[in-house]
This record gives C-alpha cells, structure tokens and sequence, in this order.
C-alpha cells in the first residue's frame, strides 16, 4: 500500500511536459492515472507505457471542445470506477504581442488561449466534480502560471488566461469545499519543457534562468512533488491557495 492506492488521477495533458511528471509521481505512489492528451498518440503512449503499476488508462480530447470535455471525462469516471484527484494541467502558450499583431490573429489568439488554458479547466472541473461528489470528495489542482501575476506582454492572453485560472481555482474551492472537493492552483514561473525550450534554447536563455537567485529554471518534477503534496491527505484547509514555484523570481505578499 502506498499513499495513492485505490485513487484515481486523471491528468490533462499528460503526453509530455509536467504532465507527464505529474502522472509518473501519481502512479508510483500508487495511483491509477488517467493519461489525457489531444494529439501527441505516441508521446502519451509513451507517458502511459512508463508509468509503473497498473490500471492506467489513456484517453484523447480536444479540452477547448467542451463536448469532448464531457465525455472524455464520464468515460474515464465510468472505465475507473471514479476519478479522485483532477489535474487541469493541458495547456499552449502562444505569443501576440499587441503592437504587432493585427487584429483578426489577435482575436484568434484571445479565442484559442483562453478555450483551451481556462475554459478547458473550467468544464473538466465542472464534470469530474459531479463524480467526486457521489464517491465522497476530491481533489482538483490546477496548473496556471508566475505569468498570472507578472503579466505577459507578448502573450497576454495567456496572463489572462492563467489569472482566471486562479480564480476559477478559489470560486471552486469555495463552492466544492461543503462535498470535500479541495482545489488548489499550483503556479510555475519558467519550467524546462517543451513550452519553455525555444526560450530556454535561444539568447535569452540565460537571462531567463537569471530571474532566480539560484540561476536556473524549475524541473517538471519540481512541479509535480507540489502536485502530488497538495493531493496528499491533511492539507484540505489549504484550499484556494495559489502555490507558486519559481525559485524567487517573482515574489509576492
Ligand atoms: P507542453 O507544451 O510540454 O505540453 C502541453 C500539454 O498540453 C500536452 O500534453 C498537450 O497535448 C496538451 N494540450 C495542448 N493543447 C491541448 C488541447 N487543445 N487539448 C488538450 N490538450 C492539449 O507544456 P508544459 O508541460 O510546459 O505545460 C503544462 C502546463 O503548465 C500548461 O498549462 C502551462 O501553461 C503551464 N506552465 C508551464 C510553464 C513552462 O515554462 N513550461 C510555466 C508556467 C506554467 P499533446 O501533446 O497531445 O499536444
């Protein structure tokens, strides 16, 4: 027996990146892990093959499609029994910086950033509460962004995006907390994935990494042992909290 064993995790976007940290740290606590993805078949394959245990599953969703929202989840809840633990973790960063975007990809961008990083949280949240309520409770965490905070000038339907998140995460934590259902948001500054690398990779690397004192970014890892902390018993008076992750870059109070 170990922490996570007879729950239930379903993890978006899980075919690479943090969530597939966020699935392997489930699954060798014990958990059976809902592997999501939308289009990467062979990297989630890859994420669902590497998880130790067993009873894992894989399913595929567009999560700015909110019908396939509804049903991915109900055929996860049906196939494992329930689902536990929801990480709302899918999600693109895609750069429009106002002065030099017209207005037609501006919109676009607004439209897509915001379906897919809020809007795609908010349905899967809606939808795997219902089976949380009628097993008793959960827990929902999800992964929004230091950018929430900072503000993102060249993507600032992202910034947006991740703020509304956060507050999606604590009008939750408010309206789930009377059937146990904890929500929590977790919020990364830089993290070494493949959102990140052009970044990382480029000639800004290093001015990136030198927004923390300690010189470097933040390791998929690092985010899921936050993850797996907030889902683990006796923190359910932390929910509404917005946990950031990213080395001291950016403090607040
Ligand atoms: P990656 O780009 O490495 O992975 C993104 C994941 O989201 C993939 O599994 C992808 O699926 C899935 N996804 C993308 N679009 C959709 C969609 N329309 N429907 C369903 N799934 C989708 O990202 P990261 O691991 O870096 O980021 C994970 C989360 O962490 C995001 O919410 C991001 O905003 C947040 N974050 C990341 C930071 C970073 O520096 N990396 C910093 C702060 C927050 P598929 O592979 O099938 O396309």
């Amino acid at each position: 027996m170990t922490e996570f064993t007879n729950r239930v995790a379903l993890v978006t976007g899980a075919s690479r990146g943090i969530g597939r940290a966020v699935a392997s740290a489930f699954a060798s606590r014990g958990a059976r892990v809902v592997v999501h993805y939308n289009q990467n078949t062979a990297s989630a394959e890859e994420t669902l093959a590497s998880l130790p245990g067993s009873g894992h599953m894989i399913v595929k969703a567009d999560v700015s499609d909110s019908n396939a929202v509804k049903i991915m989840v109900d055929h996860a809840a049906r196939r494992m029994g329930t689902i536990d633990i929801l990480v709302n973790n899918a999600g693109i960063f895609e750069e429009h910086p106002p002065l030099k975007t017209d207005f037609e990809d501006w919109v676009n961008a607004w439209k897509k950033t915001i379906d897919i990083n809020l809007m795609g949280s908010a349905h899967a949240s809606f939808c795997a509460a219902r089976h949380m309520i009628k097993t008793g409770g959960g827990r929902i965490i999800n992964i929004t962004s230091r950018g929430a905070f900072r503000g993102e000038p060249d993507a600032p339907a992202y910034g947006a995006s991740k703020a509304g998140q956060n507050a999606l995460s604590q009008s939750l934590a408010k309206s789930l907390a009377p059937h146990h259902i904890y929500v929590y948001a977790v919020a990364p500054g830089w993290v070494a994935t493949d959102m990140a690398a052009d970044h990382l990779e480029g000639p800004e690397g290093d001015a990136i990494r030198a927004q923390s004192p300690m010189n470097r970014v933040a390791k998929a890892e690092e985010v899921a042992d936050c993850v797996v902390f907030l889902a683990s018993e006796g923190h359910d008076f932390m929910t509404g909290a917005v946990i950031d992750i990213n080395g001291a870059s950016y403090l607040r109070t």
